[in-house]
């Protein structure tokens, strides 16, 4: 299945999570019973009951036969790298804008490290149903923002739909029919580059979001970087400077389906896993098949620095 990586990035109360669950909704890739059922719980309350610290999510939609995941990135503050791990996980990003109160720190803090590291946005003016919503202006504020970002010209260029995630529509223009996400979608997949990495290497991934899971232990997510992650396949986990941290086995692989994440038996490059079975590797540590002799390029772990609130 083709697969397209793309980060969330959006200040809090920007209608975030409103719009990831009308695209969930209307990929269809959920059975409608299920949607409601995980709706029905709040996020958080679902992660404490699980046992499972979540701090970034994945959600997985289906669109014309390409899986999209769908990265949110903490906007909060930058806990030693972690934003950029996530960017290195993804090809493309939505930069969601309330539509009456534009840009705000969180939104302006994430995107200036997607920029850097060359990602071309989509940008989604989201909210114009609001009284108060002045999208024509908020899109070029945000013009106005990549280019104070520092955004190249291809970056400046950026594509952008009006959208109001509550009644579950995007569209180019404001006065148009107002159905439904189906443009949204299609631009991320007309947009976004697939990730383009060698399938028959031997696998190698680098362990980006540490989890710890009652049931399963550590649990470790990353994006196969080359070749294919199978269950029960004998791993090592290898430092920046090539030392051996343990050997163990991939016990249990799991891909993002919707909110969910179920177990799978083979994942290939491209796409994102989390993996449990290993008992040291930490982030960001290359987790490989056992003829890998160097770890991955990865973006160290920094003491945490609070840049903004
Ligand atoms: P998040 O913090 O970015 O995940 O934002 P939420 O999706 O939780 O939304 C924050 C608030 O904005 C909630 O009260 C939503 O009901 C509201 N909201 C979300 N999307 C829209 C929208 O398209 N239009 C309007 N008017 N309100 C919205």
């Amino acid at each position: 299945m083709d697969i397209r990586n793309i980060a969330i990035i959006a200040h809090v109360d920007h209608g975030k999570t409103t719009l990831v669950d009308q695209l969930l909704k209307q990929s269809g890739s959920f059975r409608e019973n299920q949607q409601v059922a995980e709706r029905a719980m709040d996020r958080n309350d679902l992660e404490r009951e699980r046992g499972i610290t979540i701090l970034a999510k994945c959600t997985s939609v289906v669109w014309k036969d390409t899986r999209v995941n769908i990265i949110d990135t903490p906007g909060h503050a930058d806990f030693g790298g972690e934003v950029e791990r996530i960017l290195n996980m993804v090809d493309g990003a939505i930069v969601l804008v309330d539509a009456a109160e534009g840009a705000l720190p969180q939104t302006k803090f994430v995107l200036t490290k997607a920029l850097a590291r060359g990602i071309k946005p989509i940008v989604v003016v989201n909210k114009v149903d609001r009284q108060d919503a002045r999208p024509d202006e908020v899109h070029t504020e945000m013009f106005d923002l990549f280019a104070a970002l520092g955004a190249n010209d291809e970056q400046l260029d950026f594509p952008m739909l009006f959208a109001s995630g509550r009644q579950g529509w995007a569209d180019t223009e404001l006065d148009g029919p107002k159905k439904d996400l189906a443009p949204l979608y299609d631009l991320v997949l007309s947009h976004v580059p697939a990730p383009n990495l060698d399938k028959e290497a031997p696998f190698a991934m680098v362990a980006s979001i540490l989890e710890a899971d009652n049931f399963l232990g550590r649990v470790l997510t990353g994006r196969v970087e080359q070749g294919r992650a199978r269950v029960n396949m004998p791993v090592k986990v290898l430092r920046a400077d090539g030392s051996v941290v343990e050997t163990g086995r991939l016990t249990k692989l799991l891909s993002f389906r919707g909110l969910e994440r179920v177990p799978v038996d083979e994942v290939e490059a491209g796409d994102i896993v989390a993996v449990a079975g290993l008992s040291e590797a930490t982030i960001p540590e290359t987790i490989c098949a056992p003829e890998v002799t160097e770890a991955l390029p990865a973006i160290p772990v920094d003491p945490p620095t609070l840049t903004m609130t």
